[in-house]
């Protein structure tokens, strides 16, 4: 079946109403139709009908064996955390989304969980150790976009038994599938495209195996960063637009992709559509499209101050794939937490601006940007 169809029809629940959109089940537990005896559900931090639905789309959009909602990304990513333990050590990419970062610093670290960065496949190989249970990459990166090898990494996580996980928030199961190359866990920030209309926190984890979705779905059960009903209902009627909005927020960030790299104030476009980007040709590899992401480096840090100070349709604000375009600052927002010398090696300094492409006209983004450039 086509993505598209499935978007709209893989998280159908049947309801003996007819109802054709699944009901949102507001209810914290469940009675028992007899002693010992389970209608199926029993508590909702263990499983809701209106999130389950969610989770069996998720699993057919990713190809996986099943997938489980969170209440956040970060809830997810945390929750994928819980697969390692005291000792282990994962070969993690060196671009990766600010949170994240945090997390594996502040959390995992304190548990004796330990990391080591790397940038291309080559590098995973020599970080790896004898303790390496995971690699961890995102693909393309926030905020450099840069693309990670997900097959080449595969081959390299399985030959010292480690799980390859993949954040494919950027990307959506619209554009690339980490499973079908190689990838036993991938992520998502259902805040971001899945849920579309910046409204909304989720997060997913879908797993290639039933082993892996069972330890993460008990982990989910226990730890209790739940996807609340309502939540459940507004990702997937945002899953269902999917398609539409990802094709034509990526038409338009080609658009301002070009533009922006011939404006003055302009020093270099970082997105994975232009033919010159370092990863375009492993991009149109492994994955359908290039997704609406861009950062771009501006000239002096007193323009990317103008333009966050001047643009009116575009909103400077943290977060993406939303339906209205947002400008970020990483250096203040996403990685204001990342180590200085860190970000400055990856490119991250002040200079540096990020846009989520959205769904206005694409003249007319251009026009505030030009605007604001000019302000
Ligand atoms: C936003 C984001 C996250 C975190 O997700 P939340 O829903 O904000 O908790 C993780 N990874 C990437 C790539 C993101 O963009």
């Amino acid at each position: 079946m086509d993505i598209s169809t499935l978007c709209l029809h893989g998280g159908r629940y049947i309801d003996p109403t007819g109802a054709v959109v699944t009901p949102i089940f507001q209810s914290a537990t469940f009675a028992h139709p007899g002693v010992g005896q389970s209608t199926g559900y029993d508590y909702s931090r263990g499983g809701n009908p209106t999130r389950a639905a969610l989770e069996t789309l998720m699993a057919k959009l990713e190809g996986a064996e099943g997938a489980v909602a969170f209440s956040s990304g970060m809830a997810a990513i945390s929750a994928a955390m819980e697969l390692f333990a005291p000792g282990d050590h994962l070969v993690i990419m060196d671009d990766l989304y600010g949170g994240t970062k945090r997390l594996f610093a502040e959390v995992s670290a304190k548990y004796g969980v330990t990391f080591t960065q790397a940038a291309t496949p080559l590098e995973v190989e020599r970080a790896a150790t004898a303790a390496t249970r995971g690699v961890f990459v995102e693909t393309p990166s926030n905020p450099m976009m840069k693309a990670f090898d997900i097959a080449a990494a595969a081959e390299l996580a399985h030959k010292i038994g480690a799980l390859l996980i993949v954040d494919n928030t950027f990307l959506t199961p619209y554009f690339q599938n980490p499973i079908a190359l190689g990838a036993d866990i991938v992520i998502h920030s259902g805040t971001k495209y899945l849920g579309g209309h910046n409204d909304t926190l989720a997060g997913f984890l879908c797993a290639a195996t039933k082993e892996l979705t069972a330890k993460i779905r008990r982990t989910a059960m226990t730890t209790g960063a739940a996807l609340s009903p309502f939540d459940a209902f507004l990702i997937q009627r945002g899953i269902k637009t999917l398609p539409v909005r990802m094709e034509r927020a990526q038409n338009t960030a080609g658009e301002l992709a070009r533009w922006l790299g011939a404006r003055p104030e302009v020093t270099r476009v970082y997105y994975p559509g232009l033919a010159e980007h370092p990863d375009y040709d492993l991009m149109r590899r492994q994955a359908r499209g290039f997704g609406a992401m861009i950062s771009f480096a501006v000239k002096a840090p007193e323009i990317a101050v103008r333009l966050l100070q001047n643009v009116e349709i575009i909103q400077y604000a943290e977060s993406l794939g939303g339906t209205d375009t947002l400008i970020t600052y990483p250096i203040l927002q996403t990685h204001a937490d990342v180590p200085e010398e860190e970000r400055l090696a990856l490119g991250i300094d002040d200079k540096l601006m990020r846009i989520s492409v959205g769904l206005e006209a694409a003249e007319d983004l251009l026009a505030d940007l030009a605007c604001a450039f000019e302000a």
